[in-house]
């Protein structure tokens, strides 16, 4: 892989290599999946202000207007009381649902 023979060269590269390899070992996964798994991590983080900036359809976000698995629209770190939303179009309901649900943190 580039990154090895760089981080060599590169102390900073080569102390991140270290500690990939290392947080790899401790979760039981190869650094490469780490690196997947932390990649898309940071690209659905990316995803979230995209969204804000342009809402999408009710269509796009597969909104219902009645909770999925329990889970709904109030307890959505997106939810804009009284019925609004910041990534999804229209009037969105408490007690809807959409594919973008996120729980705040
Ligand atoms: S579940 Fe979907 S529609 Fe409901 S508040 Fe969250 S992002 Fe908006």
């Amino acid at each position: 892989m580039a990154l090895r023979g760089n981080a060599k060269k590169i102390p900073v590269l080569s102390g991140l290599h270290r500690d990939l390899s290392r947080a790899a070992c401790l979760v039981g996964m190869s650094r490469r999946s780490l690196l997947v798994t932390v990649g898309s991590a940071v690209a659905g983080r990316a995803f979230k202000p995209a969204l804000a900036q342009s809402k999408v359809s009710q269509a796009e976000a597969l909104y219902q207007d009645r909770p999925k698995n329990g889970i709904s629209c109030a307890a959505c770190a997106l939810f804009r009381p009284p019925a609004a939303c910041a990534v999804v179009m229209g009037v969105i309901s408490p007690q809807g649902w959409c594919r973008f649900f996120d729980l705040p943190d």
